[in-house]
């Protein structure tokens, strides 16, 4: 049995029955960083929202390891943009009753302190005991991260993460997810949704485009470029600037079919 995340012929529709999705094929192998481009409206959240099994197809399989998605699941963590913490809660408790989900078994100090070593890993050792409104944008991402590595999912969806953050902070949370990846054994395989293509190429190992009306996936593109990337070589090189055109290209062509179709 392959070892991988797979969507088979998904076709998806809200209660209106408006195609969203159109026969979405696509396998993930485990431990691949995979980057989800595509138009505002053209399926991208609906799509990360199947395979964290919070909402379901009307045709189609989706499938971890061979095994049907039928729900939520340890299996899956998911980042979105609006970081979900309790309000109520510090952050290293917003952390640790995530890690009850996942280790029912462990004791209070125990789970308490593998949260504040899960903080300390995304950089927030300073803010274990504040409360989620006490954060900066930036750092209430950090917590989310953190909150999804402690359930020690094998996949991370992750749809916009950083896309409230300036430019800074968003650049250093790239390079944090990058280096949490990069040193895991094995590596998460992460299906990670942006609409800004420097990112996915900064990122990815593959960038797969969802078209518009209905979703449908009109490319999927290897990322060659060798790990441990360097932003600024990276971002100056010919490769780069070929796919990044390409893509805008594609991205382009599908805006200007959207509303010829409107
Ligand atoms: P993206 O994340 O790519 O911007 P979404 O997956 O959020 O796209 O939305 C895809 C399409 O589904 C959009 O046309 C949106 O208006 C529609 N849509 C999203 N959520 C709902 C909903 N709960 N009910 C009806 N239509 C929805
Ligand atoms: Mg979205």
């Amino acid at each position: 049995m392959a070892s991988e995340l797979r969507l088979e012929g998904v076709d998806f529709s809200y209660e209106d029955a408006t195609p969203i999705l159109e026969k979405i094929d696509l396998a993930v192998p485990a431990g691949q960083f995979v980057c989800l481009l595509g138009s505002s409206g053209s399926g991208k959240s609906t799509l990360l929202r199947l395979l964290a099994g919070l909402q379901f197809p009307r045709h189609g399989r989706l499938s971890w390891n061979g095994q049907p998605i039928t729900g939520p699941s340890l299996d899956r963590g998911v980042v979105f943009q609006d970081y979900a913490l309790f309000p109520w809660m510090s952050v290293v408790d917003n952390i640790a009753i995530a890690i009850g989900k996942a280790q029912p078994k462990a004791r209070k100090a125990e789970r308490r302190e593998q949260a504040e070593a899960c903080l300390v890993k995304v950089g927030l050792e300073n803010a274990i005991g504040q409360y989620p409104f006490e954060l900066s944008g930036g750092m209430r991402q950090r917590a989310a991260i953190a909150r999804a590595l402690a359930l020690c999912s094998p996949v991370l969806l992750m749809d916009e993460p950083f896309g409230a953050l300036d430019p800074t902070n968003r650049a250093r949370l790239q390079d944090l997810l990058l280096e949490i990846w990069e040193t895991e054994v094995p590596r998460k395989t992460i299906v990670f949704v942006t609409h800004d293509i420097d990112e996915a190429l900064y990122l990815g190992d593959r960038i797969v485009v969802l078209g518009s009306t209905p979703g449908r996936l009109i490319a999927d593109l290897p990322v060659g470029f060798p790990r441990h990337r360097e932003r600024r070589a990276l971002f100056d090189s010919a490769e780069f600037h070929a796919l990044r055109e390409s893509i805008a290209e594609t991205l382009a062509a599908d805006t200007l079919r959207q509303l010829v179709a409107a």
